[in-house]
C-alpha cells in the first residue's frame, strides 16, 4: 500500500463533481439557481451542442465582488449561510458551495461580473486553475460560459446521451423553473434559435406559455394555514397526458418529488380518471 497524503484542490473538486454535475442540466440548473439567489430581474440562457459544447447564463443580479470572484470557485465557500442556525432557515436555492468549484474542475469557464453596476472583473478557470482577475466592461450583473465540459473527464463524457436527449433534460429542468419564477424575464437560446422569450407574468401566464393554451383548464387553488400556504394550478380532464411529465410540487419554490402527495392529489380524480392518465398541476406549498 502506497502512503497516505492529502489530494490537491483540483483533484477534489474533480472528484467531488462527479456528485454535484452528472450531466449538462445540473450545470444549467446550478448556474440559473446562482442567478435567481442574486436576485436577478432577467435571466437568459444559451445553449449549444446539448450543453457540451456551450452553456452560458447571464443575470441583472447584484454580481459578484472583485476579491470575491476566485472566492466563488473555492470549494464549500459560499455567501448564502455562515452559522449553524441558518441551516434551519434557508432562503435561498443554494447554500453549499459546491457548484462553481465543481463545474471549474471539469471545463473551461468564464466568469465576468459587476458588482452592485459598479466596475466589472473577469478571468477564466480552465479545468480547475484560475487566472488572474482582469478588468472587464460588464456593467451589470454576472456573465458565465462553459464550454468543454467533461473534455478531461472521458469516463463523464461517455455516459452522455445524444444532443437531444440532454437537450430535453435541460428543458425539463428550465420549465419547472420557468414555473415557479414567473416574475422573472427568461430567455432560452439553443443553437442560436431563440425557444423562449418569458416576461413577466402572472403565473397562469407563464403556465399558458410553456404549456398552450392550457390556462382555459386550470382550476385555481388557494388554502392558508397559520404556518403553511398551498396555492397553484390543478388541470380539469381535457389536460390529462398518458406521462406524469406535467405535474410539478414545490416547496418554498424548490421542485420536490412526494409519492404521498402525489397520491393525495391524484384520489381527487379518483373515478374520473383511469390508470395511465395524469391531470396537469403545478402546487406550491410554502
Ligand atoms: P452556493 O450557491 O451553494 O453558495 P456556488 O458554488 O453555486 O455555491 O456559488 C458560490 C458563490 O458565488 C455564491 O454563494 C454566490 O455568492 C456567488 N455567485 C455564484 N453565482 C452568482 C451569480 N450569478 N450572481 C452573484 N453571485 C454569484
Ligand atoms: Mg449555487
Amino acid at each position: 500500500m502506497n502512503k497516505i497524503k492529502l489530494l490537491d484542490d483540483t483533484l477534489i473538486n474533480k472528484i467531488a463533481a462527479g456528485e454535484v454535475i452528472d450531466r449538462p442540466s445540473s450545470v444549467v440548473k446550478e448556474l440559473v439557481e446562482n442567478s435567481i439567489d442574486a436576485q436577478s430581474t432577467k435571466i437568459m440562457i444559451y445553449i449549444e451542442g446539448g450543453g457540451v459544447k456551450k452553456i452560458q447564463v447571464r443575470d441583472n443580479g447584484i454580481g459578484i465582488e472583485k476579491n470575491s470572484i476566485s472566492m466563488a470557485f473555492k470549494r464549500h465557500a459560499t455567501s448564502k449561510i455562515s452559522k449553524n442556525n441558518d441551516l434551519f432557515n434557508i432562503n435561498t436555492l443554494g447554500f453549499r458551495g459546491e457548484a462553481l468549484p465543481s463545474i471549474g474542475s471539469i471545463s473551461r469557464v468564464l466568469i465576468e461580473s459587476s458588482h452592485n453596476k459598479r466596475d466589472g472583473y473577469s478571468t477564466n478557470i480552465n479545468y480547475g486553475k484560475i487566472d488572474d482577475i482582469q478588468p472587464s466592461s460588464i456593467s451589470t450583473g454576472t456573465n458565465i460560459v462553459i464550454t468543454d465540459l467533461f473534455t478531461n473527464v472521458p469516463a463523464r463524457m461517455k455516459f452522455l446521451k445524444t444532443e437531444k436527449t440532454e437537450l430535453n433534460l435541460i428543458y425539463k429542468y428550465l420549465k419547472k423553473v420557468f414555473i415557479s419564477f414567473p416574475g422573472i424575464h427568461f430567455i432560452l437560446n439553443v443553437n442560436n434559435k431563440e425557444i423562449y422569450n418569458l416576461i413577466p407574468v402572472s403565473l397562469i401566464n407563464r403556465i399558458n406559455e410553456i404549456f398552450s393554451d392550457i390556462k382555459d383548464n386550470l382550476i385555481p387553488i388557494s388554502y392558508s394555514h397559520s404556518s403553511f400556504k398551498i396555492s397553484g394550478y390543478i388541470g380539469n380532464l381535457t389536460t390529462l397526458k398518458k406521462s406524469n411529465s406535467e405535474q410539478f410540487l414545490f416547496v418554498n419554490n424548490r421542485s420536490i418529488k412526494s409519492i404521498s402527495l402525489n397520491k393525495t392529489i391524484m384520489n381527487c380524480f379518483q373515478n374520473l380518471i383511469s390508470r395511465g392518465e395524469y391531470p396537469f398541476y403545478s402546487i406550491f406549498i410554502d
